[in-house]
Parts: structure tokens; sequence; C-alpha cells
């Protein structure tokens, strides 16, 4: 599996192209999606140059894995998502290739939330 760094997301990492950031640490930049399907939307993607899920499950290290996790639990708490908060819940899914709709070949989670994300599959 090639990665492609002129992906927009590498883009990102790299500071070429600005985004709104939520939060960042060693493993892990989250920023709000350009185009939000839900009243909340932010994306958290691996520092790591990984394609897709495939690719990074099979290819990162256990403290990747480990830190990819965490910064989305640790996302979902700073945008007020996470079921800690009142009235909280989010949805959180991740794209792979061609049937699972994915465009930007660098794994990213999304999370929806801020309202009721609706049926899991339309
Ligand atoms: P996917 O279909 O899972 O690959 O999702 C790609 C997501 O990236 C979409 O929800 C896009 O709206 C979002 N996106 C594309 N370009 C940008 C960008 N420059 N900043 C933030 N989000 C973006």
């Amino acid at each position: 599996m090639t990665y492609d760094k002129n992906n927009i997301f590498a883009k990102i990492l790299r500071g070429e192209i600005p985004c709104k950031k939520i939060y960042e640490d060693e493993f892990v930049l989250a920023f709000h999606d350009i185009n939000p399907q839900k009243k909340v939307h932010a994306l958290v993607i691996p520092k790591g140059e990984y394609v897709n899920l495939d690719d990074f499950s099979s290819k990162a290290s256990e403290k990747e894995i480990a830190g990819l996790i965490r910064g989305i639990g640790t996302v979902a708490k700073k945008i007020g998502v996470s079921e800690v908060v009142k009235g909280g819940g989010y949805r959180s899914l991740v794209n792979v290739g061609e049937n699972g709709g994915q465009e930007v070949p660098h794994l990213h989670f999304h999370i929806f939330g801020g309202e009721k994300v609706g049926k899991m599959v339309p």
C-alpha cells in the first residue's frame, strides 16, 4: 500500500494547508471537518503515514494504536460530545477504500455529534 505524501491531510500535518485545530499531541491531530455532516463533525488523524485502517492496523506500533484510540476519546471530550457530558453521545466511524467511500487516503476517524446522528447506515 503506497502512501501519497501529497494527500490533503498530509499537507495539513505539514502545516502547508490550514485547519481548524481541536487537539494535537505526539500521536494525533484533530480538526473540524471542512464540510460538516452534523452539528459537530471532527476528524482525528494519526501523525504517521497510514493510508487507511488496514495499513494502520497491520503496521502501526502499539504506542501509535493506543495513542490514536486515546486521542479519539480526548477529542470527544474536548468538543463536548462524550457521554460523560450530559446530553452527549456521538458516532465515530472510519471509511476504508473504495467500497467504504474513503476520499482522503490518510487514515481518519470521523466524530459526529451535537445532535442525534440517525441511522448507522443510510
Ligand atoms: P472520507 O470520505 O472518509 O475520506 O472523508 C474525508 C473527509 O475529509 C470529508 O468529510 C471531507 O469533508 C473532509 N475534508 C476534506 N478536505 C478537508 C480539509 N481541507 N479540512 C478538513 N476536512 C476536510
